[in-house]
């Protein structure tokens, strides 16, 4: 399989040269040159298989000229072990026609473990046979840090750099990025706010002296990666609610797109699905565009669905590729435009989106609203982000026959605040964690400067 970029500009590459490349030399994204799509006999025969063989079959065809067979099974079989949950990604009923995916099961708690999880071995995998390493330096408001130092802790390959807002984030999510003991790992609170991390990441990929001799490389949601590893539990999900048999429609609180895009991946495989909603909290931009306004950039208003609150969604020009006829200069004026604000969509391209995606939004009060009342009628405790989806979720459905499965993307616990605040009950975490209060914490306090935060790292990757 070939990988070609959104823009049209860069060079095609391999599953694992894109990979470790992440964003192509154009600007663009990384996509397969062509979808594989599974036959409806093919997709039947996965219902009731364990997760691990389901993920081989769905991912298979876009690794395979990577990585060999076995060596793939490894890799999977290696990335969901330490899953607190036999089914990986168990659904649960909340009422006759409404279930939840619940994707937390993973070692911090949010549906990112599930790509991270994955990457980790696979970029020990690739590296190793390469005999190179890497550092990979991020930063995180929270959920992708956390997943990021858990993913590749103790692989010899690659040594993690994890740029947090010093204050800014959830104890749980601090404590889950502070309390690994692996040398690799390094968790670095920085005076300053997520932008101010992000840029300073930014400004060392841009800083080519530093990015060559440090070999930098990069596992933000933009990595293709990440994306494939999310079709997998479209897939099981699914099979088990009776599809190709029976269609199903998902609603994906979204943020950078990263998710809901993989159910799209899916649907273009050949996943019977309905609807694909979109779920946006008061950082509304793509339900805005959907509903035909244009994609223009507002103001980040922070919410209680912290890792939803993003205006401009990476991912977003993915969908863009393919509502454009994969034309990848037009992506390419779209991006530009961007720059200055933002775009109208083509007409065309509003039909091609309304055909694949509808979408919704949930104030606070809403979201907050719905914690408390899915908790009396189902007993189910929902994070704050998972609620902004079965809020969106219960309004779409109504024209709906299908089943409608609304993703769970966090346990309640890593954001305990604002579920008590909602429902009264602060959420335990998981018996399998719960020491994580007492554990000792490892954290570098450093100046948001990018000389003291370069001379850091060169300090402490291994000669
Ligand atoms: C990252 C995240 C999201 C948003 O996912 P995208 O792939 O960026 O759309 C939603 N909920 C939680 C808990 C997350 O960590």
């Amino acid at each position: 399989m070939k990988y070609i970029s959104t823009r049209g500009q860069a060079p095609e590459l391999t599953f694992e040269e894109a990979m470790l490349t992440g964003l192509a030399r154009d600007g663009g994204l990384y996509l397969p040159a062509e979808i594989p799509v599974m036959g409806q006999d093919e997709i039947a025969a996965l219902a009731g298989l364990p997760y691990e063989e389901i993920a081989f079959r769905v991912m298979w065809p876009y690794v395979s000229g990577s990585f060999g067979e076995d060596e793939f099974r490894g890799i999977i079989a290696r990335a969901y072990q330490g899953f607190g949950h036999a089914a990986r990604a168990p659904l649960k009923q909340l009422n006759e026609n409404h279930f939840l995916l619940e994707l937390f099961h993973g070692p911090t708690l949010a549906f990112k473990d599930f790509a991270m999880q994955l990457i980790g071995q696979l970029f020990q995998a690739a590296l190793a046979r390469r005999g190179e390493t890497v550092t990979i330096v991020g930063a995180t408001s929270g959920d992708t840090g956390s997943a990021a130092i858990e993913a590749f802790r103790g692989l010899d390959a690659v040594n993690v750099f994890i740029l947090f807002p010093h204050g800014r984030v959830s104890e749980v999510q601090r404590r889950q990025m502070t309390t690994p003991a692996d040398s690799n790992v390094h968790a670095l609170a920085v005076d300053g706010d997520f932008d101010d991390c992000q840029a300073r990441v930014k400004d060392m990929f841009n800083d080519f002296a530093f990015r060559d001799g440090v070999r930098l490389a990069g596992v933000n949601s933009i990595n293709f990666a990440r994306v494939l590893a999310q079709v997998v539990y479209y897939f099981s999900a699914a099979t088990s609610l009776g599809a190709p048999h029976r269609k199903v429609s998902f609603t994906v609180p979204t943020g950078n797109f990263g998710d809901i895009f993989a159910g799209y991946i899916a649907k273009r495989m050949g996943l019977p699905i309905e609807q694909l909603v979109v779920a946006t909290n008061q950082n509304d931009i793509l339900h805005r565009c959907l509903s035909g306004e244009g994609y223009f950039k507002g103001e980040t208003i922070p919410s209680i669905s912290p890792s939803m609150d993003i205006q401009v969604s990476s991912n977003f020009e993915r969908a863009l590729y393919y509502a454009y006829g994969q034309d990848g200069a037009a992506v390419s004026q779209l991006m530009d435009e961007l720059q200055q604000g933002g775009f109208h969509v083509s007409q065309g391209a509003m039909q091609a989106l309304r055909d694949s995606f509808t979408s919704g939004r949930a104030s606070e009060e809403e979201t907050l609203a719905t914690i408390k009342a899915t908790l009396a009628a189902s007993g189910e405790l929902l994070c704050p982000h998972s609620a902004v989806g079965v809020k969106v979720a219960e309004e779409a459905r109504r024209a709906d026959e299908a089943p409608m499965i609304t993703l769970a993307t966090a346990h309640p616990a890593k954001f305990p605040a604002a579920v008590e605040q909602a429902s009264g009950v602060f959420p335990p975490l998981p018996p399998r964690m719960s020491d994580l209060y007492e554990r000792p914490e490892r954290v570098t306090r450093i100046a948001n400067d990018l000389a003291a935060l370069q001379d850091h790292i060169r300090r402490h990757i291994p000669a």
